[in-house]
């Protein structure tokens, strides 16, 4: 996950770059392993997302 697509693979929305249908949610989207325990960070980030897809993406799926 990153704000660049040339250095990341998903933007802020765990959304891939390459394929804007694809939305990537866990661990898996970090860029590196977490300091603390991740699974509080994991779960914001998956409400993040589906948030995102409800409110925005359905109305216009196109990559942010
Ligand atoms: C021993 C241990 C202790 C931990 N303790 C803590 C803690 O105290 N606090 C904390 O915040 N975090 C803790 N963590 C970290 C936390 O468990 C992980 O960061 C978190 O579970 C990752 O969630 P995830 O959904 O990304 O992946 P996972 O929980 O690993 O989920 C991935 C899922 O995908 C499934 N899967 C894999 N391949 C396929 C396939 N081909 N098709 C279909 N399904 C597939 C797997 O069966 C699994 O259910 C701990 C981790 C470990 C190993």
């Amino acid at each position: 996950m990153g704000n660049d697509p040339k250095t990341s693979v998903l933007n802020r929305y765990q959304q891939c770059w390459d394929a804007h249908n694809v939305f990537v949610l866990g661990a898996s989207s970090f860029p590196n392993n977490a300091g603390y325990n991740p699974t509080g960070t994991i779960g914001a980030l998956s409400l993040w997302t589906a948030k995102a897809i409800i409110e925005q993406y359905l109305k216009n799926p196109v990559r942010w």
